[in-house]
């Protein structure tokens, strides 16, 4: 039976991805990427409106599904990252807006023996025994530390490096990024500014449940207690930027109250940061446009979230 008009055509092939790519791009489309490891939400559909809005043409939206080992540490929690292919095209599909899913079986080369003596200190640790056998990294050496990095010290290299083979494979003219995962959408940014992709990077807006928990695949891990617990995480930051906005610019105050906050709810923090938007630098007064980032664990369950802050002038 034919595939309707809205379904989207599955990949899985790379050089099959390239040749789609350049075929559309000869058609006169623009070619717009949405990286994702799937279990989709509606926040990674936003991503999917983000593209077509941002090529303002015709364009031909590919929704890649890979969840990228290389990423993952041994001791976090690829195996039991949540799945649901089948859902994820239908949601794709209903979209109406999405050309392909590309979703490799594996995007980089097992079997290599890691260089002990390359990184020294956490990266070799983690890497011994665990067939992290590939050789080539792209390192976004500043943007990949602090945050997320301090305590996933090997989770933006392989952002970075698996993202930049996705750029290779499908060569888009656009590929969409969350806010949500903010240090990620920094590093990418920077990453393809650095090496000179000619991609336009977008940055999209958060996408939260009604009560402003931040969709993310993990929530699904959340039991009922765990996630009225988590809802101070969005609770503390909006409160947060409202003192900010009311003019409590000192930092330290406003990241201790958030702390307190989520210790009270029963989370474990993992860090509280007020950073420049851009450069991720941390800033001790919020006078400046600002981000503050959250990562807290509740449960077994690791959830970041943030939100922006453009003080008053
Ligand atoms: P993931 O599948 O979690 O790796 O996410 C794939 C993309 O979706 C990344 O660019 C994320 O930042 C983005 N994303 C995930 N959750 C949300 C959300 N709640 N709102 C907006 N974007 C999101």
């Amino acid at each position: 039976m034919p595939a309707a008009a809205h379904e989207p055509e599955v990949i899985r092939d790379k050089a099959a991805m390239r040749a789609w790519s350049r075929r559309r791009r000869a058609e006169g489309k623009v070619v717009a990427l949405v990286p994702t490891m799937g279990f989709l939400h509606d926040g990674h559909l936003s991503l999917v409106s983000a593209a077509v809005a941002a090529a303002a043409g015709p364009v031909a939206v590919v929704v890649s599904i890979y969840v990228n080992p290389s990423q993952f540490a041994p001791t976090e929690d690829l195996a039991t990252y949540p799945s649901d292919f089948a859902g994820d095209l239908r949601k794709l599909a209903a979209t109406g807006a999405v050309a392909a899913v590309f979703c490799p079986p594996d995007l980089y080369v097992r079997g290599g023996r890691p260089d002990a003596s390359e990184s020294g200190g956490a990266i070799s640790c983690l890497e011994q025994g665990d067939g992290y056998g590939h050789e080539t990294w792209i390192r976004v050496e500043r943007l990949e530390k602090g945050l997320c990095g301090s305590s996933r010290p090997v989770f933006f290299r392989g952002v970075a490096t698996v993202v930049a083979k996705l750029f290779n494979i499908v060569e888009p003219d656009i590929a969409v990024f969350g806010k949500k995962d903010y240090q990620q959408w920094r590093v990418i940014c920077r990453m393809v500014h650095d090496l000179d992709f000619a991609i336009e990077i977008i940055g999209s807006e958060i996408v939260r449940e009604a009560d402003g928990l931040a969709m993310s695949s993990r929530n699904v891990h959340l039991s009922c207690e765990e996630r009225e617990k988590a809802l101070s995480i969005s609770r503390s930051l909006v409160n947060a930027r409202t003192a900010a906005l009311n003019g409590n610019s000192h930092g330290q105050q406003i990241k201790d109250q958030i702390v307190q906050t989520l210790e009270e709810a029963g989370g474990q923090v993992d860090y509280v940061e007020i950073v420049e938007q851009e450069s991720l630098t941390p800033v001790e007064r919020i006078d400046r446009p600002a981000v503050i980032c959250v990562a807290a664990w509740f449960g077994k369950v690791r959830l970041i979230d943030n939100i922006e802050i453009q003080p008053p002038s």
